[in-house]
């Protein structure tokens, strides 16, 4: 892509006094950038070997809290370094902000400088790899959705997050003029994602009042990943810069829709679609076929990687888009996952279940070990479900954060593919919102119960 910056370009431009500032950043277990500001003189001259942070960083929650209970990392063993070793593959420029440059990490060991496994960036890895070695490479796109507000984020937190006005005052789902009346944030996403490297589809507006969806072209996983970490955080700070709000949690409130992050699948071989056949009714090879069967089969096992939060569990409701089953379906928008393209090239699974909240390398991680089980397995698959999917008997996708937890706790699949240290490592993440969720009085038992209890 056009986008990516050579390291020898960079140094030309710091040089020359265009570039000034590196943003050095790993994605933490909650997706998110974590990281420093470099000056790019510093960067170019050394950093861009390596850096380091604190070890709690995979190993915290939203607030930045230190919790307990973490095998890798704790008050007891004195909360060391890790190293942030730049993948200068990742060197992008950051035209939304000035003079400004990022490069993504790769976290290492401390001592070993091998990657930390349960670093999402390794976890996603270390399946790609394992693909690689069966002859296949995945191809992948996540989409985003999320909420534009009013106000900005300042406002709205010292507003007690009560005052939560969407941009728009409807539904706005493949609207051209209320979108138009966005086109102060999305344009500038769309622009200077794509000058970035990043190769954003399109926008469009969402079933929702102020809902928004960012479609980026499918790529390599490793590269979607990377994309979507990106596109996420540049949606958040060019909404500030024009003074709103974009949240990415996934229900809000409870009469409105919530926010998805589907996830797009294909494996292919030499550039070829090895999920294609042209003798099969619907154009799923063999394989595909035994993929998706393994998607089925252990969708369970990674639900938590799709759905991280207490809230994610709120969008998994009857009649709203949001998944239930777990179900495949021919272009059924009610089914956990959804065929797409079929009878074509562009044939792929689509994943429906996960929140605009999930970590995509966590989630497709998760994915690919399952996709890889059902073909070492050569599982058979089911036929498509028909009609409203909603109704009927087949297995639930698990509904609260403690049953999808249980769920990953207890999955000999996750733990053979990811190591038991990693697989309880992000069981006690899990844990960790359970607690905290469970510590708090929330405002609609105090409103239920206040006077009538
Ligand atoms: P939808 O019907 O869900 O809106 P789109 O046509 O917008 O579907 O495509 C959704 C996403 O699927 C896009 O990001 C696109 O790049 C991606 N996509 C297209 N072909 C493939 C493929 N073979 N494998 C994975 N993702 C793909």
């Amino acid at each position: 892509m056009s986008g990516i910056l050579p390291f020898d370009d960079l140094k030309a431009q710091v040089a020359e006094g265009r570039i000034d500032t590196v943003l050095v950043c790993i994605v933490d277990m909650q997706g998110r950038l974590m990281g420093k500001r470099f000056h790019a003189g510093h960067f170019v001259a050394s950093a861009w070997e390596e850096t380091h942070c604190c070890n709690y960083l995979l190993a915290t929650d939203l607030e930045m809290a230190t919790p307990e209970g973490y095998a890798a990392t704790s008050w007891e063993t004195g909360y060391g370094d890790y190293v942030m070793k730049p993948d200068l593959t990742t060197l992008r420029p950051v035209p939304w902000l000035e003079g400004t440059v990022l490069v993504l990490c790769d976290v290492l060991n401390h001592h070993t400088h091998q990657p930390v496994p349960h670093s999402p960036r390794a976890m996603l890895k270390s399946q790609i790899a394992r693909l690689e070695a069966m002859g296949f490479d995945a191809m992948m796109a996540t989409e985003l959705e999320f909420f534009l507000f009013e106000k900005s984020f300042d406002e709205i937190r010292k507003g007690g997050f009560q005052d939560l006005t969407p941009i728009s005052g409807y539904n706005e789902d493949y609207h051209i003029f209320q979108t138009t009346k966005e086109e102060h944030v999305m344009r500038p996403v769309r622009n200077h994602l794509w000058e970035a490297g990043i190769p954003v589809e399109n926008s469009k507006g969402e079933a929702e009042a102020g809902q928004e969806e960012l479609n980026i072209k499918y790529a390599a996983a490793l590269d979607t990943a990377d994309y979507h970490s990106i596109a996420k955080h540049a949606v958040k700070e060019i909404a500030w810069q024009n003074g709103h709000a974009a949240s990415f949690l996934p229900k809000w409130h409870k009469d409105r829709v919530g926010s998805s992050s589907h996830v797009h699948q294909s494996l292919w071989t030499d550039g070829t679609p090895a999920f294609y056949d042209a003798d099969d009714s619907l154009g799923m090879s063999a394989l595909m076929k035994s993929y998706v069967a393994g998607l089925l089969k252990y969708a369970p096992d990674y639900t938590y990687f799709l759905a991280p939060y207490i809230n994610s569990y709120k969008r998994f409701m009857k009649g709203t888009f949001a998944p239930t089953r777990i179900i495949w379906s021919v272009d059924n928008r009610t089914a956990g996952f959804r065929l797409c393209g079929d009878g074509s090239k562009a044939i792929r699974i689509e994943c429906r279940i996960g929140g605009s909240d999930l970590n995509p390398y966590l989630a497709m991680a998760g994915m690919l070990a399952a996709g890889i089980a059902g073909i070492e397995e050569g599982l058979d698959l089911q036929p498509p479900a028909r009609g409203d999917v909603y109704q009927g008997e087949t297995a639930m996708i698990p509904d609260t954060l403690p049953a999808a937890r249980a769920a990953l706790g207890g999955s000999v699949l996750m733990r053979r593919v990811f190591g038991d240290a990693v697989v309880d490592h992000y069981c006690r993440a899990a844990e960790v919102e359970i607690e905290e969720f469970a510590r708090v009085v929330t405002d609609w038992e105090i409103a239920r119960g206040f006077e009538r209890a």
